[in-house]
């Protein structure tokens, strides 16, 4: 199968959050299926940056501009990286959504407009580079005008949509569709049209053949009017052709036993090395050196989907039990703020590093006990797999992929083998700090915590056995396209 996979993140060009990741990864894991893939990215200027070698393998205008398609490859792959050059739109420094104060781009709307405009092209195999396509993997509101624009071709490929975050829509003014010069064949209630406002996540969801999400549980609750945004009635009348595929890990990147960041690899067989990573967090940081005190470690975005006003709310009663905090993200300044002014009041417990580090990301995973994840929503999730692989437990909210790859301690889940972390019974502060003190009774045990280790460890979570599922996706869709 050729496939032609659209994305506006992918690691370890660009990253800004789980979208990458999965972009980085399952490219790589279709092409080890048998596929060929490639992966089209725009060529934003800290992918430049990375990006050595590169051929010039198509021209193309769109909003009057000259835009030049790059060939390379993705790093240490044989799938084709193809890169929209267009410097009006994407040459500019930093994130690839928001400016330096945090706010979105201004032209946004017109930025990814054209990064679609050619990935039809390429769908639709027009500009010289004798590459059938034959199917379209879009992924969130950046790609979401594709299955649309597709649409609009008598013969065109098969297109799969995934939704990795409901929460980022692509909305802007009816107005910006117009200018944009979209046809106005879409612009209805069935298309992109949504509230009388233009809904780019709304293109792929109402289009594509087939749409997915990244666990089976969000692809559920987005069904519903608390997850579902005013989109849920849409989602639940393509119920047939949507499902839920949980995301992979990266075993080269997230792999204790050969990660180089950390201070001390680990497997296993010989668990107890885990706890140097903790000690020299411990040292790093001038918390109180000690093997005992628990660790829990943070490791997200600072914005409310991730649970933070929980945390904040809990803090007073987290810090009086015996055990440290550390905290590394960067998003909202509300939340940052927060977060430092807490590390102030309480230094001998928590510790905050406002920043994106992937460094201290896989340290924090190795040496830290737990891990929190209270999210309010979570498509699927990262941290807590990469915490089951690094034998840190999870502390989650029983929300979308969270639920899907955490499997609460009890008396039953422990006999059978199941147990794997702590699901909170309540999303709010009480909840949370009754979960943590669940999870500090079983660390006073240490052949119970052992056990919960090993359960987590052993999981699967392997990009393979996404692939095949994406696989059957694929065939689900091409089917569908052509009947
Ligand atoms: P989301 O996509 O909602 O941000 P995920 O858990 O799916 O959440 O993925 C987040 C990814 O980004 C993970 O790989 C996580 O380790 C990484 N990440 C988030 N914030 C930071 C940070 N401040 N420093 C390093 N890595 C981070």
């Amino acid at each position: 199968m050729n496939i032609l996979f659209v994305t506006s993140e992918a690691y370890p060009l660009i990253k800004t959050g789980g979208l990458a990741d999965v972009s980085g990864s399952l490219p790589l894991a279709l092409q080890e299926l048998g596929h060929d893939v490639s992966l089209l990215l725009p060529a934003y200027s800290t992918v430049m940056d990375r990006v050595d070698n590169y051929e010039v393998v198509g021209k193309t205008r769109h909003y009057e501009h000259d835009i030049r398609l790059l060939e390379s490859k993705l790093a240490g792959s044989a799938v084709r990286l193809l890169l929209v050059d267009c410097p009006a739109a994407f040459d500019r420094p930093g994130n690839p959504y928001v400016d330096a104060a945090g706010q979105p781009w201004a032209d946004n709307a017109y930025r990814f407009a054209l990064f679609n405009q050619v990935a039809v092209d390429v769908a639709m195999n027009r500009l010289g580079m004798d590459w059938p396509v034959d199917l379209v993997h879009c992924n969130d509101w950046q790609a979401g005008l594709v299955p649309p624009l597709l649409s609009l071709f008598a013969s065109h490929p098969a297109s799969v949509f995934t939704i990795h975050n409901l929460a980022y829509m692509g909305l802007y003014d009816k107005q910006i569709f117009f200018e944009l010069g979209l046809p106005a064949e879409i612009w209805h209630l069935a298309g992109v049209e949504f509230h009388d406002l233009f809904s780019f996540i709304k293109g792929g969801l109402s289009y594509a053949d087939c749409v997915n999400t990244v666990s089976p549980q969000y692809a559920m609750e987005i069904q519903t009017p608390t997850f579902g945004y005013g989109l849920e009635g849409l989602l639940q009348h393509r119920a047939d052709r949507l499902s839920g595929i949980m995301n992979g890990i990266d075993q080269q990147t997230w792999d204790p036993a050969s990660d180089d960041n950390l201070v001390q690899n680990f497997d296993r067989d010989n668990l107890e090395k885990k706890t140097k990573n903790k000690l020299d967090l411990q040292k790093r940081y001038d918390l109180k050196k000690a093997k005992k005190i628990p660790l829990i470690g943070f490791i997200g975005r600072l914005v409310e989907q991730k649970g933070l006003d929980m945390i904040i709310d809990a803090m007073p009663e987290l810090t009086e039990l015996p055990l440290q905090m550390l905290f590394l993200g960067s998003g909202e300044k509300h939340y940052e703020q927060a977060l430092l002014s807490l590390a102030e009041q309480y230094p001998e417990s928590v510790v905050v590093v406002i920043g994106y580090d992937e460094e201290l990301s896989h340290q924090i995973e190795a040496g830290c006990d737990m891990f929190l994840m209270p999210s309010l929503f979570e498509p699927c999730g990262l941290n807590q797999l990469y915490s089951l692989a690094y034998a840190t437990i999870p502390l989650v909210t029983p929300v979308g992929g969270l639920v899907d790859s955490v499997v609460d301690h009890s008396a039953q889940t422990m006999q059978d083998g199941s147990a794997t972390g702590f699901i909170l019974e309540s999303l709010d502060g009480p909840g949370l700090v009754q979960a943590i003190k669940r999870a500090l009774a079983v660390y006073a045990e240490p052949e119970q915590w052992q056990q919960l280790q090993l359960n987590g460890m052993k999981q699967d979570f392997s990009w393979q056995t996404s692939a095949e599922q994406y696989v059957e996706l694929y065939e689900k869709a091409i089917a569908l396209n052509a009947g």
